[in-house]
């Protein structure tokens, strides 16, 4: 073939998956609150205090010069901070020489896990409702996301349901505890049975456990993990974008053997060389300095933020979903005018200036029509406004 034809066949244009990647309902219905001086219930930015010996620490990297590249896996001190924490929190032991990754946020750490662990063509279970960015990932990628809904009001794990989804393409479960959006905290017998059918048919389980920190009630955080014989198949993710309010450091990290870690490590620097060097410094001087008390308080605080907005929520006529964890409610808005979820949200932002995600972003074509999402991790004044203007 010559030259000019390849050129002309080959034309210019996107990939085949590009037209399919939108821009997430979260951000949009953010932009648009932009727009008309709307109070944002829509991303979960949490806007809350940084920690000043967090903030005050990265300034002083800054200013000592830890502007530079770190190795790949992260500083030696942070990922010291982060064994010893997870060990005190979680019954997690961890080698941070071999089996901690820090990465850029638990996004990063997710992107480069699915990158080092997944082919083309493999299957990964997701519970519905579902975190977006955890099937854009795997799309991106050209896996395959399987959806499992949870039941009920309580969001109940059917094992039934989680077999009947398993085929040989089947590679890993994605477990999302506390989970975003419904605020759902699987409890140790839900991760039991997962652990058993992860065995069973030698899966990995992926865990996003972000929001650890985020409980209510008597809810406990259990990490899969450290569910007996988990450790070797179970790649842990967290980050501190919402346990220190500081979403646009990018700081996250990974805990998992270290057979995998090496691969896992080597995507992140492909993908971001390393986390922002001075971040990590602050939020390791965070991890050293915060203990039980700061973590207790920030549950407790969020608490209040619940009750504040579920009551605003019954208040305007709409039926929350209480959530044990996370800091989002989703809510039954039937109630409210529009066809489609979308459309309640706008009219939601139109006529009292809050804005909420659809529900449908979290659910399967045609599910979540309902359902509004609203983010409780606002500054207290901010999030007395969206309740004044909920319930007027
Ligand atoms: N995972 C879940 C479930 C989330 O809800 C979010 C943010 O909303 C993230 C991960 C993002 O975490 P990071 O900022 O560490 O990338």
């Amino acid at each position: 073939m010559a030259q000019a034809e390849i050129a002309v066949n080959r034309g210019l244009g996107l990939s085949e998956l590009a037209p399919r990647m939108v821009q997430s309902e979260i951000r949009a219905m953010s932009v648009e609150s932009d727009l008309v001086g709307g109070v944002n219930l829509a991303q979960g930015v949490c806007d809350t205090e940084v920690p000043p010996v967090v903030a005050e620490a990265a300034i002083a990297a800054i200013r000592e010069g830890h502007n530079i590249y770190t190795r790949l896996d992260g500083i030696p001190r942070l990922r010291r901070a982060i064994s010893d924490k997870v060990e005190r929190t979680l019954g997690l032991v961890a080698d941070p020489e071999r089996e901690v990754l820090v990465t850029s946020g638990a996004t990063g750490a997710f992107h480069a896990v699915a990158m080092a662990l997944l082919n083309p063509g493999d299957e990964v279970l997701l519970f519905e409702p579902f975190y977006g960015y955890h099937v854009g990932t795997l799309k991106s990628l050209r896996v395959s996301p399987v959806i499992v809904p949870l039941e009920g009001r309580d969001w109940r794990l059917d094992l039934a349901q989680v077999r009947a989804a398993i085929t040989p393409r089947t590679r890993a479960v994605v477990v999302n505890t506390p989970s975003n959006p419904a605020g759902k905290v699987f409890t140790r017998a839900e991760l039991e049975g997962l652990a058993g059918i992860a065995h069973e048919f030698d899966l990995f389980v992926f865990t996003d456990e972000i929001y650890e920190h985020f409980l209510y009630g008597d809810a406990v955080h259990v990490s899969p993990a450290t569910i007996e014989g988990m450790r070797e198949r179970t790649i842990v993710m967290s980050g501190f974008s919402k346990t220190f309010s500081v979403t646009g450091w990018r700081i996250g990290y990974i805990i998992a053997d270290a057979k995998w870690i090496g691969a896992i490590g080597y995507f992140h620097d492909l993908l971001y060389v390393c986390a922002p060097s001075p971040f990590q410094h602050g939020v390791a001087a965070g991890l050293e300095q915060l203990g039980h008390g700061f973590y207790a308080k920030l549950a407790l605080e969020h608490e209040e933020k619940r009750a504040m907005l579920v009551d605003a929520l019954r208040a305007a006529g709409m039926t929350p979903h209480v959530p044990d964890g996370a800091y989002y409610i989703l809510a039954d808005a039937r109630g409210l005018p529009g066809a489609t979820a979308a459309q309640k949200a706008r009219a939601l932002l139109a006529k009292t200036g809050v804005a909420a995600v659809a529900g449908s972003a979290f659910f399967r074509a045609g599910k979540g029509e309902d359902l509004l999402r609203f983010c409780f991790a606002k500054k207290d004044e901010d999030l007395r406004e969206a309740c004044r203007r909920l319930t007027k």
